[in-house]
C-alpha cells in the first residue's frame, strides 16, 4: 500500500532534538505538564501575529472580530480582547463567554438562527447588538425590549443574492436559514428604524474556509454593493457594515495560505470607492479559524501497533471525540487527510510501510490519518494533529463513547 498525501504543516512548528516545539515547549513537556494526553495545545503568540498580520494587510480604519464558535477557549477569549475589535457570538452561552473575558457589551454581536426569548432577554439586558435572522425574531426582540424598557441594537442579518465561490460552507446565494432575503431586508431596516431601535446596520457573511482570494475580494465587492443598495432603499446610512469573513486556511493536501495581501489592497480601493451612503459607516471583518486554526495542536498518544491484513494501525488515546474535523466528519464530503506528525520525532525520515493512525473509538469514522508516511509508530509515542486551534474541542462530540474530555493549555 503506498502513503496517502496529508496537508502541509504549518509553518513556525519547528524541531529541537527531533521533538516538536511548541510555543517554546516540546511537546513531551507539554503533555508531561497537563499530566496526560489527550491535550490541545494553542500557541497565543502565533495568534497574535496573525492577528498583527491581518491589521498590516487590511484597511487601517477595517475593525477585524473574531467569530467565538471557531474557539471559545475561555483564557484564549481573555487574552484575546486586548488585540481584537470584538467578539461575534451565536447562541446566549457564547455572548456571557464574551462578557466573562472582558469584552465590552457595545463591540459584541449575537447571530445565529433560532434564538430563544431567553436569549433575546440575555442579549437585550446586556446591550449587545442581535443582528436578526428574520422578521418574527425581529418582533419578538423589540416585544422583549418594550418589557424590558431598553433601547434595542439590531443589525439586519442578510442573506446575500450571491455566494461566497469555492467556500467549504455556503451560507448565503440561494434559499437558506440565515439571515432575511437581500429583497426584504431593508423593509426590515426600516421597521426596525420606525420601532425607535438603535439601528446599528448590516451584517452579511457569505461563506466560510475560502482559500481563493479573487473569490473573496469579488464577494466583498458584491457585499459592498449589496450594502448600498439596502441603505439607499432605507434611505439611512448603516452605523456598521460587517462584511463577514470566510477566509480559509490550508488543511489538507495541495491547499495553500490565502493571500490577504492581495485581499486588503482590493478592500481597500473597494472601501476608497464607496458611495455616499456608506461614507460615514464602520466596516467589520468577522473571522473565526483563520485567526486560530493553525495556533491549535491536537497531542495524543499512541496506546498500541497492530497490523491487519499487511496494512499498519496506530491506535491513539484520542480521537474524533475531540478532534472530529480531522476524521472528516464535519463538513467535508470527501475524507482527506489533516497534518499530522510522530512529536517525538518530528522531521525524522517516514518509514517505507505507512500508518494509518486511528483514535480509540469503537467505530470505523475514528480515522484520523489514512496511510501517511510517518516514522514507524511505537507505543508512548505522541502523534500531533495540527491546524487542531479551529472547531476541534468545542466542537467534538465528547461525550460520545463516554472517554473523558481533552484537556487544553494556552502558551
Ligand atoms: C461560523 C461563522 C463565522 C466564522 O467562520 P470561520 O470560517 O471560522 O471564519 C463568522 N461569522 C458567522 C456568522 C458564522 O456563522
Amino acid at each position: 500500500m503506498s502513503a496517502k498525501p496529508m496537508g502541509p504543516i504549518p509553518p513556525g512548528f519547528a524541531a529541537q532534538d527531533g521533538q516538536l516545539i511548541i510555543g517554546g515547549r516540546t511537546a513531551g513537556e507539554l503533555s508531561a505538564s497537563a499530566s496526560d494526553t489527550p491535550l490541545f495545545v494553542y500557541d497565543g503568540a502565533m495568534v497574535w501575529k496573525r492577528i498583527a498580520a491581518l491589521r498590516a494587510a487590511m484597511p487601517a480604519a477595517l475593525s477585524i472580530h473574531y467569530a467565538i464558535k471557531a474557539n471559545p477557549f475561555a483564557p484564549l477569549l481573555a487574552a484575546m480582547v486586548g488585540q481584537i475589535d470584538g467578539f461575534d457570538s451565536a447562541s446566549a452561552g457564547e455572548l456571557e463567554m464574551a462578557l466573562a473575558a472582558g469584552m465590552v457589551s457595545d463591540r459584541i454581536s449575537f447571530a445565529g438562527p433560532g434564538k430563544r426569548d431567553g436569549e433575546l432577554e440575555t442579549a437585550l439586558a446586556a446591550g449587545v447588538t442581535i443582528n436578526l435572522e428574520s422578521e418574527s425574531e425581529a418582533a419578538r426582540a423589540i416585544a422583549i425590549a418594550d418589557r424590558l424598557g431598553t433601547r434595542p441594537r439590531l443589525a439586519v442579518r442578510v442573506n446575500p443574492d450571491f455566494e461566497l465561490k469555492g467556500s467549504g460552507m455556503r451560507m448565503g446565494g440561494g434559499a437558506k436559514p440565515f439571515g432575511v432575503d437581500a429583497d426584504r431586508a431593508a423593509a426590515l431596516a426600516r421597521r426596525v428604524i420606525d420601532a425607535g431601535a438603535d439601528w446599528r446596520g448590516w451584517h452579511i457573511f457569505a461563506g466560510s474556509q475560502a482559500l481563493d482570494a479573487d473569490a473573496i475580494i469579488a464577494a466583498q465587492a458584491q457585499t459592498l454593493a449589496l450594502a448600498t443598495r439596502l441603505s439607499d432603499d432605507v434611505a439611512v446610512s448603516p452605523p456598521l457594515v460587517n462584511l463577514g469573513g470566510g477566509f480559509g486556511v490550508p488543511y489538507f493536501p495541495g491547499e495553500a495560505e490565502l493571500d490577504i495581501e492581495r485581499i486588503g489592497a482590493a478592500l481597500g480601493e473597494a472601501l476608497d470607492m464607496r458611495e455616499p451612503v456608506l461614507r460615514n459607516s464602520a466596516f467589520a471583518l468577522e473571522l473565526g479559524r483563520w485567526v486560530v486554526a493553525e495556533a491549535g495542536v491536537y497531542l495524543t498518544r499512541v496506546v498500541d501497533v497492530k497490523w491487519s491484513q499487511g496494512e499498519r494501525f496506530a491506535i491513539v488515546d484520542g480521537g474524533l471525540h475531540h478532534q472530529l474535523a480531522a476524521s472528516g466528519n464535519f463538513g467535508t464530503v470527501i475524507r482527506r487527510n489533516y497534518p499530522l506528525a510522530i512529536a517525538n520525532r518530528f522531521g525524522a525520515p517516514a518509514d517505507e510501510v505507512p500508518t494509518t493512525v486511528v483514535g480509540c473509538l469503537c467505530t470505523p469514522l475514528d480515522l484520523l490519518g489514512a496511510a501517511l508516511a510517518l516514522p514507524a509508530p511505537e507505543v508512548g509515542d505522541l502523534v500531533a494533529i495540527f491546524m487542531a486551534g479551529a472547531y476541534g474541542a468545542s466542537a467534538s462530540p465528547s461525550a460520545f463513547l463516554g472517554h473523558e474530555p481533552a484537556q487544553e493549555l494556552l502558551l
